[in-house]
């Protein structure tokens, strides 16, 4: 099983998130690389990759199970303030070529939300953006993430997915997020239907990285809000389901659930939960004192 979890980058950049995903006993993991909400972006440091691939190598981590997730900041549907999509732009430039300079091969962008825009200007702003961005090229691939359809995101269903893919100059893939494709009302109860209804509008292998969270909110509910895994509506049987499908076996599977409160009365989120729902996974046994388990294991 390949699986591992968002983790940071921060001091010690490539090395620091080598060193947490090593943590959770991971074998794949994500990150930013900087603030997920701002475009702050300090330089890349050499030396933390060269000692962040030698700790990948002795714990046995393929860079193919590396994912970069690009700031939610950047939003290619909306044009109606032009030197905002140019920066999108730029930004997205910007962040491909540091991916490039990490080795990274997959960075995992949301479409954008259309705001004043239908949903098909939306659509086309984002096709002619990717296409600018693409005019260069890259070695790290674009993966267009599943969306819940909050507001006016785009991508919530597969054929506007499709249409930005058949539409854009060069190769890009797609990143499944569990809990969007809930909320977006896609039924993962039986995921081979879900598959087979994926496989008639796009190709199976476009499926690059798979974002695995439980969700808060009911099928169709457009909301985006993460649980723990086994804790929401998405069950535990259904995820792992998902993370053991033959057909995407060599995916990398991420997980983004919420961090634990200190206790129950805290809305202080301190503890990552990903060692322990990564060892749920793996087993195949729901852990109902999950959290009483996290909380023991790092206060
Ligand atoms: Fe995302
Ligand atoms: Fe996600
Ligand atoms: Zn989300």
């Amino acid at each position: 099983m390949i699986i591992g979890s968002h983790v940071h980058f921060n001091e010690e950049q490539f090395l620091g998130a080598v060193k947490e995903a090593v943590s959770y006993d991971a074998n794949a993991f994500m990150f930013y690389t900087g603030a997920p909400q701002n475009t702050k972006r300090s330089k890349i440091n050499k030396e933390y990759i060269e000692k962040g691939l030698k700790l990948m190598q002795e714990n046995n981590i393929s860079l193919d199970n590396v994912i970069v997730h690009a700031p939610y900041i950047i939003n290619l549907a909306n044009k109606e303030k032009i030197e905002s999509w140019d920066f999108s732009i730029s930004f997205l430039k910007n962040e491909l070529k540091r991916c490039d300079e990490l080795n990274v091969k997959y960075l995992v962008l949301h479409p954008g939300s259309s705001v004043k825009y239908t949903k098909e200007e939306g659509i086309n702003n984002i096709i002619e953006a990717l296409n600018i961005v693409l005019n260069e090229k890259y070695n790290c691939m674009i993966l267009l993430e599943t969306m819940a359809g909050k507001g006016s995101e785009v991508g919530s269903n597969l054929e506007e997915l499709k249409t930005i893919i058949t539409n854009v100059s060069t190769k890009i893939g797609i990143c499944l997020d569990t809990c969007h494709l809930n909320d977006a009302g896609y039924n993962l109860d039986n995921f081979s239907n879900f598959l087979e209804e994926f496989s008639k509008i796009l190709d199976l292998n476009l499926i690059k990285c798979i974002h695995i969270n439980d969700s808060k909110n009911v099928l169709g509910s457009h909301k985006d809000r993460h649980e723990n895994i086994g804790y929401g509506t998405i069950g535990f049987n259904n995820l792992l389901n998902i993370v053991n499908n033959s057909k995407l076996k060599d995916v990398p599977k991420i997980l983004e659930t919420p961090y634990v409160n200190k206790d129950d009365n805290s809305k202080e989120l301190l503890y990552p939960p990903y060692k322990f729902e990564i060892d749920m996974l793996k087993k195949g046994i729901f852990n109902n004192n999950l959290k009483d388990n996290i909380r023991d294991y790092y206060k």
